[in-house]
């Protein structure tokens, strides 16, 4: 890029200008907005993010130098990971004095948070096929000893194909094999132990691409669960609990969930770097050598007896967990609604319809608060009230 000094305020905003038509807002970030643009000549949409670098009170000359460094690494990093079919394409970028301009494949399906917003949680086979691709592409940054330090459903967006597109390469950085990063970045809810430890510790080793699969596992639990493993109302006591790696699958939820699911998320949530899965072991797990489709194979007589064998297992497995499933009875609904599961469904909707647009992103991430569902005693003594009452009728 030219030098600083040989760049004249308008140069690259006006070539930017020249060629596209800037629309409205698709997302903010710390100090980027991201719009819709045009292209003036093809009239194909594109995202256009805009990097803010003017002077203001608020931001000093050397923060100026150190955004337009971490944006230079990013569209860095952008070109190297070019072509891999998961990760967000930029397809052109300007720089002036005062914005930089990243012209990327328009998402219009927006981000995987927004998505799971909607849908409260995902099936263990829509999980499987998002975090199959995340995964992928982990492992194909982490081949080439990229970190990204910044995985979380707000930067993977979903394209027409409802296929993940990885994005915001903001804090991914190249290292040399071997080498250790101390810097402390990413979103709390997300950060790997090792990386809090940084903060606490000066003479900690440092961190490696294992944060990455740490990161994974919590959003592979928030998308099985609808709530993430490490949530506290008070950050500290969130980060204490990071630290412990104390989660849990003790949400109604996880009752409908695999075994084999669950044994994937604690080999990823495993507070020891050197102990965690890589990339690659997570895609060997057998959670997802699950349900690949068959290619036409020779017919088998014991593949086909194998089969009859499943099918007929499953059939049972089926029934006995029917008779199993306490009826529902007026009690059952009235002292533990939430314990019923297509009533649970049902308020996790209600409720998630209600507040949903309240479910904040980064920093203050609260999606776990409308699960949340601990009976109010006032309501609790409402309810009695009511069953007093003559006039109640259930
Ligand atoms: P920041 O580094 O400021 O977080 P991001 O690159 O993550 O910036 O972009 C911020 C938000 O803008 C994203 O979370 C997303 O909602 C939206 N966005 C970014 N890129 C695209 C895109 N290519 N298509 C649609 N929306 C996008
Ligand atoms: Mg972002």
């Amino acid at each position: 890029m030219t030098k600083e000094e040989d760049i004249p305020d308008w140069v690259g905003a006006q070539e930017f200008y020249d060629k596209y038509d800037p629309k409205e807002i698709l997302g903010r970030g710390v100090s980027s907005v991201v719009r819709r643009c045009v292209d003036k000549h093809t009239t194909q949409e594109y995202a256009v993010k805009i990097i803010d670098i003017t002077p203001s009170d608020t931001l000093t000359g050397q923060e100026i130098e150190e955004i337009r460094a971490a944006t230079t690494k990013e569209i860095d990093i952008l070109k190297m990971v070019c072509g891999q079919e998961n990760i967000i394409q930029l397809k052109d970028c300007y720089e002036s004095q005062a914005f930089f301009f990243l012209v990327f494949d328009l998402m219009k399906r927006g981000e995987l948070f927004d998505y799971l917003t909607e849908k409260v949680t995902l099936s263990e086979k829509e999980t499987r096929k998002i975090m199959r691709a995340l995964l992928e592409v982990v492992q194909v940054l982490h081949s080439q000893n990229i970190v990204h330090r910044d995985l979380k459903p707000e930067n993977i967006l979903l394209d027409d194909e409802m296929n993940i597109k990885l994005t915001d390469f903001g804090f991914s950085v190249q290292i040399r094999p071997e080498q250790k990063l101390a810097e402390v970045c990413g979103t709390p809810g997300y950060l790997a132990p090792e990386i809090i430890e940084c903060s606490m510790n000066t003479a900690h080793v440092g961190y490696d691409t294992a944060v990455d699969i740490w990161s994974s596992g919590v959003i592979m639990y928030t998308l099985l669960a609808g709530s993430p493993p490490f949530w506290h109302r008070k950050q500290l006591l969130m980060l204490r609990m990071i630290l412990a790696g104390k989660y849990d699958f003790s949400s109604p939820e996880w009752e409908d969930r695999s075994d084999t699911v669950k044994d994937l998320i604690s080999r990823m949530l495993v507070v020891d770097p050197k102990q965690r899965y890589t990339a690659t072991d997570a895609l060997n797990h057998p959670f997802f050598s699950q349900y690949v489709v068959a290619e036409v194979r020779q017919f088998s007589p014991y593949r086909r007896f194998k089969v009859i064998c499943m099918t007929v297992l499953a059939t049972m497995r089926i029934y006995c967990n029917y008779r199993r499933a306490k009826p529902v009875t007026k009690e059952v609904i009235k002292s533990d609604p939430y314990a019923v599961k297509p009533i649970r469904k049902l308020i996790d909707a209600c409720a998630f319809k209600i507040y949903g647009h309240w479910v904040k992103k980064g920093q203050t991430q609260n999606r776990a608060a409308l699960f949340e569902n601990s009976p109010k005693f006032v309501l609790l003594a409402l309810a009695a009230e009511a069953d007093d009452s003559p006039l109640h009728t259930w």
